[in-house]
């Protein structure tokens, strides 16, 4: 099943098909926000909905001619841009503005969509700028960015600015279910980040692999309370950690174990990222004496998030924390 765009971005779903409605769209948007939050698909959808022939409470029909034409993406009138190479370059920016000027004359709607805006070079960005400023009635410009502070202020002016927030966690898991990836694996995906695109190279990152192993196996040696788990650092972990970013995703890795832990500890086991280590963490409840054990477990974790921001060496961070760990479990029993 696909995610619609309604489960994807609802709230602005429902502000373009109102603002369409209403007869009060604009010409010229700037879609910003991480990768993988629908821009495009949001910019698609709504050209759908400018070219469809039998709109309905401020939907596309889906099942006219035009809509069926957009589905197999063999509509003329949508233009799409992407970077030739590193940049946008001028001569694109010339043509589509020919193709624009075209239009006037056949006085035929256009939907343009621009891909990465921030890569126009300075003199395409200047030659769209004159496009911006002569909109007709019947065209659209939907220029897409992740970094909206590498576009030219002057642009940014012209246009209507809209946010695109990042993927809830349910969201992002069922699209990368989608994708083909196992399940216990897009849920921890989704955990470790809202970028749709950045999770996607997680998951085939061998790295990342390594590293969710040797964290879940320092996990068991920490809550068994073994001593190897300070030694475990330096034998084993520090293979996976190689630099301070792989160090924070360590720790939210931890952190995620600790939070099914005390889930688990609560017989709330539906709410549990790690669904396959579900009888371990029940086996490890049981030897349990409080649930305060765990979070003053996460806290020292937290603590060492804050010390790695500040730059203090990984090794030392992920040493400090199992030390702490086993002198907590000291104090708890
Ligand atoms: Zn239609």
């Amino acid at each position: 099943m696909l995610v619609s765009m309604e489960e994807r971005q609802p709230a602005l779903l429902e502000l373009f098909s109102r603002t369409f409605q209403n007869k009060r769209l604009g010409h010229a948007y700037l879609f910003e926000g991480a990768r993988g939050t629908g821009k495009k698909e949001m910019a698609r959808w709504i050209a759908k909905l400018l070219f469809c022939q039998a709109p309905a409470d401020g939907k596309p029909c889906q099942s006219c001619r035009n809509c069926r034409r957009m589905d197999e993406q063999e509509l003329p009138d949508l233009i799409e841009l992407e970077p030739d190479g590193q940049s946008i370059k001028v001569d694109q920016i010339r043509q589509l503005k020919a193709e624009f000027h075209k239009s006037k004359v056949e006085a035929s709607k256009k939907v343009y969509i621009v891909e990465d805006a921030e890569k126009m070079t300075i003199s395409a960005a200047n030659s769209l700028l004159t496009f911006l400023e002569e909109p007709g009635a019947e065209t659209y410009i939907f220029l897409l960015t992740t970094a909206k502070e590498n576009i030219l202020p002057t642009i940014r002016s012209r246009c209507q600015i809209i946010h695109f927030q990042p993927l809830k966690r349910d969201v992002m898991t069922e699209l990368l279910l989608q994708e083909g990836i196992a399940k216990s694996d897009a849920e921890v995906l989704a955990a470790v980040t809202n970028d749709l695109a950045e999770a996607k190279e997680l998951a085939a990152d061998e790295q990342f692999r390594l590293l969710r192993e040797k964290t879940w196996s320092w996990f068991q040696l920490l809550v068994a309370g073994d001593a190897m788990a300070f030694l475990y650092v330096q034998m084993n972990l520090l293979e996976a950690v190689k630099d301070r970013a792989h160090g924070f995703t360590c720790l939210d890795l931890l952190l995620f174990h600790y939070r099914d832990l005390l889930y688990v500890s609560y017989q709330q086991e539906k709410n549990i990222i790690h669904q396959q280590y579900l009888h371990t963490y029940q086996s490890m409840t049981q030897s349990l004496r409080r649930q305060t054990g765990i979070t003053d477990q996460m806290e020292t974790i937290l603590a060492g998030k804050q010390m790695l921001q500040v730059n203090v060496q990984v090794q030392g961070v992920l040493e400090g924390i199992a030390i702490h760990s086993l002198q907590n479990l000291k104090g708890s029993k």
